[in-house]
């Protein structure tokens, strides 16, 4: 397996075709994965925006207040407005918004991100990143998933996840298979999308190196059976219930 990184993008804004700048830079060859920062793919979709574009109701005035009053740092109440406007729910408003995205995805501020955004205060994610995927596919023949750097519940640091996906199953399941010790598999299914944002996350870096664009090479979905989704159903995630009845 080898991943390399798309190198000499440019700086993506809104209305950019993202495929054919990535399809002018890569010899894509079968059985190739592109991975792509979701970043660079809400640019090209005009995903960015001001504080002045989201007007503050009482909900996130109240939330904003709240966080202020927790950390000791000042907040928009507008950032929180805009992480309403992109949530179905808020799990937590408090000590930090935990959002579930119109599209599904559980993240820490809706993922809205401040980092790489020249020109702008604010960049959501894609409105709806499969549909994203899905579009860089068709342009480039290959299976694409769109990435995003996330935390993780009971550890330091971020890593890559999966926000969207197309031309991949979401997921590899290996129960049915057995063990080195001749035992059923009898739970085990690997989110392989999640797999492969976590390897093009670290080639893509966080900074401002310019390699959002990710080629996974030489590597196999193999003979398993897949499943399309990542994100647990809301009746059978007990950290969604359990984090919903905790007050801070
Ligand atoms: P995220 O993980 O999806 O939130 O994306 P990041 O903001 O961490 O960016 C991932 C990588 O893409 C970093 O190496 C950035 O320097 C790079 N990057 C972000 N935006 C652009 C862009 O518009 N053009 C190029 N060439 N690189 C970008
Ligand atoms: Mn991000
Ligand atoms: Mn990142
Ligand atoms: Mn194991």
């Amino acid at each position: 397996m080898h991943l390399f990184a798309v190198d000499g993008l440019p700086e993506i804004t809104a209305g950019d075709d993202l495929a054919a700048l990535i399809d002018a830079r890569v010899d894509f060859e079968d059985g190739d994965v592109l991975c792509v920062a979701s970043t660079v793919v809400s640019k090209a979709e005009g995903r960015s925006y001001d504080y002045a574009d989201f007007e503050a109701g009482e909900r996130a005035q109240d939330i904003a207040a709240r966080l202020e009053s927790i950390t000791g740092e000042e907040k928009d109440p507008r950032f929180a407005q805009a992480v309403i406007e992109e949530s179905e729910e808020l799990i937590l408003e408090a000590p930090f918004i935990l959002a579930v995205t119109t599209f599904g995805h559980i993240t820490v501020n809706a993922g809205i991100d401040r980092s790489n955004v020249p020109g702008g205060d604010l960049l959501l994610l894609p409105e709806d990143p499969s549909a994203s995927a899905e579009r860089l596919s068709e342009a480039l023949g290959v299976p694409v998933v769109v990435t995003d750097t996330s935390g993780r519940p009971f550890r330091y640091g971020q890593r890559g996840v999966a926000v969207g996906w197309a031309g991949i199953p979401a997921s590899r399941d290996w129960r049915g298979e057995h063990d080195r010790d001749g035992r059923e598999l009898g739970v085990t299914v690997q989110s392989v999308v999640d797999e492969l944002a976590g390897a093009a996350n670290l080639v893509a870096g966080e900074g401002d190196g310019g390699t959002p664009a990710v080629v996974v090479r030489d590597w196999e979905f193999g003979d398993h059976g897949g499943s399309e989704n990542l994100f647990r159903e809301e009746e059978d995630d007990i950290v969604r219930e359990a984090l919903r009845d905790w007050e801070f």
